[in-house]
Formats: C-alpha cells, sequence, structure tokens
C-alpha cells in the first residue's frame, strides 16, 4: 500500500541537509529585543506598558485585544525603551515594543504542576494566558481553536510534522530532541476537546523522527504516527487532515472544526506543555536559519523579538552577498526586505538566497499548458482565476475559488510562464474582500 497523501502537489529539491543535522542550540540572550504586537491571525494585542518600566522575562506587556487575540510577553529582562511603528516580519511596518536587556535573565515566577490534575477550563486558561498560536502558520489563537461550538464535537487531533517546506528543519529537530513533550502537549489538547485520537502526521523523509516518535507511543492505544508521502504542501492543513483521515474539509471557508478535527503543529504541541505545566508564556521558540551562502546553518532556540540581523550574526553571517532574506520557508515564507525586523511567534526560519538564487524569470503570456490546474491541491483553476483578476472581473474570479486559495506557491513554481499566479491571487483575494464588505 501506497503512503498517504493528498491529491495535487509538486516535489521541489527539498534543500533540508544545511541544517538538519545541527542540534537545536541555545542563542546567547540579545542586547535588545522587539516584540510586534500583531503576531497573530486576529486582533492585536494592546500595550499595558510604558517607555521606562522595568520588566521580567515572561511579563504580559501587551494583553490580548479580544477572545481572538493573544496577549504578549517581554521575552528578555530588562527596560522597556521604545513604544512604535518598527519593522515587522512580514515586511510591512508595524506597532511593537523594544526592551533593551539587562544583560540578566529574570524570570516572572513559574509554576511546576503535574498537569493531568488540572481541569479543562484551567488548562486553556493557561494556553490562553501564554499567549499560545500556530507556530507553524499564520498563527491562529490555539485557545480559540480548543473552543469550538457543541454542533461541531471534536474527535481527532492531529499534530503537525510534516514540515513539507523546503530548507527548514525545526520541526524535525524538535520531534528528535523534545518528543515526550510533543507527546504530553498531544495528551493535553485531547483532553481539552475531548478527542478520542490523536495522530501525528510525519513525512517520509523524516525516518528518524518517525522511528523515534513511534517508539514512544507505542503503548498509547489512542495515539498514532502516520508516515505520509513526501509531497508539497502535504503540511497544509486541510491536505494534512484528507491524508490522516480522508476527511474533506468544505471549501468556501470551510473550517477542520467541521469534520471533527483540531490540527495543530508539533511546536505548538510543546508550548502548549509548557504553558499548562509550568505556566511559561510563548516568549522563545526554535527557528531554522539557512540557506547555501549562510556560513554556519543553525536551528536556534531564540527569544520572540530576536532581530533577524542578530540570529545571522550568530550563524557566522554570510559567505556572499545576499540576493534575498526569507521568514519562513520558500514556498510560502514572506521576502524580508530588512533583516532588523524581528523573529516573531509564527517565525519557523529565516532563508538566505544568493543573487543567483533569487533571480526571478520574466512573466510572458499563458500557452495553457494547464500544469497550474494539475498541481493545485484546493482543486481551483489558477489560470482562469488570474485571467479574471487581470481583467478585473472579481465575481468570475471568486466563482473560481479564489478564496479557497491556500497560497501554497505551487502553481507559481510549476508555470513554465513564470506568471505571478501569487501576486495576482493576493490582489484577487482583497478585491473579493472588499466588494464583500460593501
Ligand atoms: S491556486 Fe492557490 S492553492 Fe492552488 S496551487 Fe496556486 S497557490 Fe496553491
Ligand atoms: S501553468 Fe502558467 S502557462 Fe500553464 S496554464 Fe497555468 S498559468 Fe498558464
Amino acid at each position: 500500500m501506497g503512503l498517504k497523501t493528498f491529491p495535487g502537489g509538486i516535489h521541489p529539491a527539498d534543500s533540508k541537509s544545511y541544517a538538519e543535522n545541527a542540534a537545536i542550540e541555545t542563542m546567547p540572550l540579545p542586547k535588545k529585543v522587539v516584540i510586534p504586537l500583531s503576531q497573530h491571525i486576529g486582533a492585536p494585542a494592546k500595550a499595558c506598558v510604558k517607555v521606562g518600566d522595568e520588566v521580567l522575562a515572561g511579563q504580559v506587556i501587551a494583553e490580548a485585544g479580544g477572545f481572538v487575540s493573544i496577549p504578549m510577553h517581554a521575552s528578555i529582562s530588562g527596560k522597556i525603551t521604545k513604544i512604535d511603528l518598527f519593522d515587522h516580519p512580514s515586511g510591512i511596518k508595524s506597532p511593537a515594543i523594544e526592551i533593551t536587556g539587562n544583560g540578566e535573565d529574570n524570570w516572572v515566577k513559574l509554576s511546576d504542576d503535574n498537569v493531568e490534575t488540572l481541569s479543562v477550563d484551567e488548562l486553556k486558561k493557561r494556553i490562553s494566558a501564554a499567549g499560545v498560536c500556530g507556530m507553524g502558520g499564520a498563527g491562529f489563537p490555539t485557545h480559540v481553536k480548543l473552543s469550538p461550538p457543541a454542533e461541531n464535537p471534536i474527535d481527532t487531533v492531529i499534530l503537525n510534522g510534516v514540515e513539507c517546506e523546503p530548507y527548514l528543519t525545526a520541526d524535525y529537530r524538535i520531534m528528535l530532541e523534545r518528543a515526550e513533550d510533543i507527546i504530553a502537549g498531544l495528551k493535553i489538547l485531547m483532553k481539552t476537546v475531548n478527542a478520542k485520537k490523536g495522530i501525528i502526521g510525519i513525512e517520509a523523509n523524516k525516518p528518524k523522527a518517525i522511528k523515534h516518535m513511534k517508539e514512544l507511543v507505542k503503548n498509547e492505544t489512542n495515539i498514532s504516527v502516520v508516515s505520509l508521502k513526501v509531497k508539497y504542501p502535504q503540511g497544509a492543513e486541510k491536505q494534512l487532515i484528507y491524508a490522516t483521515t480522508k476527511r474533506k474539509v468544505p471549501n468556501k471557508g470551510g473550517l477542520p472544526m467541521q469534520v471533527g478535527v483540531v490540527v495543530q503543529n508539533v511546536g505548538t504541541a510543546v508550548a502548549v506543555y509548557e504553558a499548562c505545566r509550568y505556566e511559561k508564556p510563548l516568549i522563545e521558540r526554535i527557528i531554522t536559519v539557512t540557506g547555501k551562502i549562510v556560513k554556519n546553518p543553525k536551528n536556534l532556540k531564540a527569544r520572540i523579538g530576536t532581530k533577524y540581523s542578530d540570529l545571522l550574526e550568530y550563524c557566522g553571517g554570510t559567505s556572499e552577498e545576499i540576493g534575498k532574506a526569507i521568514s519562513g520557508g520558500p514556498m510560502m515564507g514572506a521576502a524580508v526586505p530588512n533583516l532588523e525586523a524581528p523573529m516573531a511567534k509564527t517565525s519557523s526560519g529565516l532563508l538566505i538566497f544568493n543573487r543567483a538564487e533569487a533571480h526571478k524569470e520574466d512573466e510572458s503570456t499563458c500557452i495553457r499548458c494547464g500544469r497550474c490546474v494539475d498541481v493545485c491541491p484546493m482543486n481551483i483553476v489558477p489560470s482562469l482565476i488570474v485571467h479574471n483578476v487581470r481583467y478585473d472581473d472579481i465575481d468570475e474570479a471568486e466563482r473560481y475559488g479564489v478564496m479557497d486559495c491556500i497560497k501554497c506557491g505551487s502553481c507559481a513554481y510549476v508555470c513554465p510562464s513564470h506568471i505571478k499566479l501569487i501576486q495576482w491571487i493576493d490582489i484577487g483575494k482583497l478585491k473579493v474582500s472588499q466588494k464583500n464588505r460593501k
């Protein structure tokens, strides 16, 4: 029997060898951090400190801006030195809080509790208070995913250990080095939504991680490790759900809870475990700093708000002039125009390309080859969507499913005419949203 997977998809070179064997290394404390108030989907957090305040690591510096929001915490101890617009990992300037460190690492008081004795309400409260959000993708607040309406009971929690983006190896290292904590986090997630089943999905190109995780769950009757075919975007939420359960999340804005599933990334599971056991806020994460020209590619445990320039410097800098920096992976990551931007809770990687790697071919006309249609994992027609967006027929673009696009980049990757499909789809999504708001 073949490995489980989903229809469509592509096979880019995985380029993981730069950092996959680099064990997680703790980055020394940065002198300054910049904590963006928006690091997640949902309302930005609201600053509750002022310039001059002394803060401890783990102290709340911005409160959640609503239910679909998370608080932000100081990631180092020191003094608030600025509250202003700063470079954001997304490339746009956005409100953030700067902390200048005091050279020490003074934390708020943490606890150490037996999580098995904590109630579901207490677990959710701790996850929310710790500011945990999805760490593998867009950063949806975790406590919201764990509070589905009564009409959408959850029977399965899927942990995403796929890491299908080329170059990135942070989740791989977490699965090798923090597997017990991942499983403890999965059990907490299952308890909070009353799920009877836990699945850990891992791509078959990570045999050591699969073996290690399987060994640890061999006596767990309700947790399984599923080996998945190596194909991009295997780690996209809907594609992972289909591959592991054969359930289809409906198009047109459907959510995993509609098919009884909650998906979380393996790094998020560790953050959930630490939030519940120690009441530890999410102020550090594992990030892969990689690329052919990075002198010493690494998987770093670094404080949220550390500047990309500091991470790169710690990895020895580059052997050539930088052509492009990307926050995240090469397929779905965002270009970083300024390395002074800080890493956020969702920053899975800092990828550095030289000029040749960053070079983009000129766009030519669509030859109607249909390759974009063949690879689209959402079963939509990218070429037709883009045609309609170009000619401003937004109703047609919507009818062809522009809002269902998960921006995986597979269509653009295979397009022989180098059409900037994602940029056009982005414009289409924006115009549909504007139209529907009216
Ligand atoms: S249209 Fe969207 S979902 Fe389909 S391949 Fe392109 S980027 Fe991926
Ligand atoms: S892959 Fe490119 S050239 Fe081929 S149909 Fe799609 S948009 Fe047109």
